[in-house]
């Protein structure tokens, strides 16, 4: 990463009270993004990794850590600086037909973005919202349509459009194709790939599959339990996947067992995610873990350096990579 990155975010964490208990969405999570790259932020539902890219966006305040964008401390921005830096900072949702109204047509709902703004003239929105239909392969006409008449996938690429029209520098996407069929997720995430080198865009792109998040992604974090359980460059983490989680994730993508002896020896997931209102002591994922020992369940793992730019929080990092190296044979 260079010394400058678009986005920084420190040692970040995010606390709830729900039923009486604290829970911990988010502990202790650090990254950094250059201008133009893609992170992609893996996890089962739960992990907190849209609760994560709503802090980015200051919708909901981090309880400690730092987040800077642009070189600018979002934590101290008055609220107009903070209104004007949100152009930059945009969000594509899973289910855009939420986020746009049912009584305004497409063309008005992306125009209507750009006037919130108070960007350009009525006449100078228009012609930016034809230009922008077309940037993300829709039809001019599409734009006197509601969007009920609208499929899953133009939706999304109106949900592109609408936050393409204010110039942003970064985009979350909030899992953007899990509700779409696959061979759409594949054109959006193709129209995603292409906007992000036309506009130097960043993304920061939100999924529970690995697979969806391969194709964009620089760098990948791996989230767990609000926490970061491994974080590399995304072609590191494919080769070398070390934190036992991730290994499942990868298996349950990437592993068509060819017979029961390889059936056998795949790490499969076990149980379901733990409710974070009552996290399990040590390391969070010990009791769905293969590989867990005493330790395991004691200790919390601190993220160890795996290889360059390259970290995972298990206490058997070593051991595990060589199981791991053992069981893809
Ligand atoms: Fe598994 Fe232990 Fe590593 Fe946690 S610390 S992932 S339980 S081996």
């Amino acid at each position: 990463m260079s010394a400058k990155p678009l986005l920084r975010v420190e040692n970040v964490s995010k606390t709830f009270r729900v039923q009486g208990k604290k829970l911990h969405a988010i502990e202790n999570v650090s990254f950094t993004l250059e201008a133009g790259k893609t992170l992609g932020l893996v996890g089962e539902s739960g992990s907190g990794k849209s609760t994560l890219g709503r802090m980015v966006l200051r919708l909901l305040e981090s309880d400690k850590g730092k987040i800077y964008f642009d070189g600018a401390d979002l934590s101290k921005l008055s609220k107009v600086k903070l209104r004007a830096l949100r152009r930059d900072m945009q969000i594509i949702f899973q289910d855009p037909k939420a986020s746009l109204s049912p009584r305004m047509t497409v063309g008005d709902a992306i125009e209507d973005a750009m006037a919130i703004h108070k960007l350009g003239t009525k006449a100078s929105r228009r012609e930016r919202m034809t230009e922008l239909l077309e940037k993300v392969g829709l039809p001019a006409e599409i734009q006197y349509a509601y969007p009920h008449e609208l499929s899953g996938g133009q939706l999304q690429r109106v949900g592109i459009a609408r936050a393409l029209s204010l110039n942003p520098k970064l985009i979350i996407c909030d899992e953007p194709v899990s509700a779409l069929d696959v061979s759409i997720q594949v054109q959006v995430i193709q129209l995603l790939r292409d906007l992000q080198k036309e506009f130097n865009l960043t993304y920061i792109f939100i999924s529970h599959n690995l697979a969806v998040v391969e194709y964009l992604s620089d760098d990948i974090a791996v989230l767990y339990l609000g926490e970061v359980v491994e974080q590399a460059p995304a072609e590191e983490l494919f080769k070398t996947p070390t934190h036992p989680y991730t290994q499942v994730l990868l298996d349950s993508i990437l592993r068509v067992p060819e017979s029961p002896e390889q059936k056998q020896e795949m790490v499969y997931i076990q149980g379901e995610v733990p409710s974070p209102l009552n996290p399990p002591s040590g390391c969070t994922f010990h009791p769905r873990c293969p590989y867990a020992t005493d330790i395991c369940r004691s200790a919390k793992p601190l993220q160890r350096t795996v290889a360059e730019c390259h970290v995972a929080a298990c206490h058997r990092v070593e051991e595990t990579q060589n199981l791991l190296m053992v069981n893809a044979n």
